[in-house]
């Protein structure tokens, strides 16, 4: 299933910016086949897990979240850049290479107790990921796991997700 998701995902050297192999999701999404293998692939990872709300992490994450919510009877929750949100929100900043970055969610999205899976396309560093995670503690949601198209494995990035389930459809 891995190997054959792959042949949908077009690398993209020196974008954007020189020495970034940036993996492009559009070709896999613009593909029907490709597109319902990823979400079948979703569902029979995380189909018993009675998710409650999909977050999806803005931009990418918009792609898949929503189409995720609707096979697994849940409701969808945006985590955007800030300043984007119309109402109260809870955020968190984190670290990067240089200099900081955060993620907003509306404080009233996730309930306590609510069972929340986190999806982007990618997953580089995993700092993204983390600081959803945090938000999604701080609101006392049930963090069943990270679904992730693809996963750049030489970077480490689950492990700043453990203990969390982190599933990938496509490891380089
Ligand atoms: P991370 O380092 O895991 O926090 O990555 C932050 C975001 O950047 C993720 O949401 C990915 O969508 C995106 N990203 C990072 N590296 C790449 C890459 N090489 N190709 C495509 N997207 C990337």
């Amino acid at each position: 299933m891995t190997d054959d998701l792959k042949a949908y995902i077009r690398e993209v050297p020196d974008f954007p910016k020189p020495g970034i192999n940036f993996y492009d999701i559009t070709t896999l999404l613009k593909d029907s086949v490709g597109l319902r293998r990823t979400m079948t692939a979703f569902v029979e990872h995380f189909g018993d897990q009675q998710v409650d709300q999909v977050i999806g992490i803005e931009s990418r994450g918009f792609m898949f979240a929503p189409i995720l919510a609707m096979e697994l009877g849940a409701g969808f929750v945006p985590v955007r850049k800030p300043g984007k949100l119309p109402a109260e929100v809870v955020s968190q900043t984190y670290d990067l290479e240089y200099g900081t970055d955060t993620v907003e969610m509306h404080a009233d999205a996730i309930g306590s107790g609510t069972r929340v899976l986190i999806v982007d396309d990618v997953i580089a560093t995993g700092g993204t990921a983390a600081a959803t995670a945090r938000l999604v503690e701080q609101q006392e949601g049930e963090l069943v796991g990270f679904a992730f198209v693809v996963e750049l494995a030489f970077l480490k990035g689950r492990e700043r997700l453990a203990p969390h389930r982190v599933d990938s459809l496509i490891v380089y």
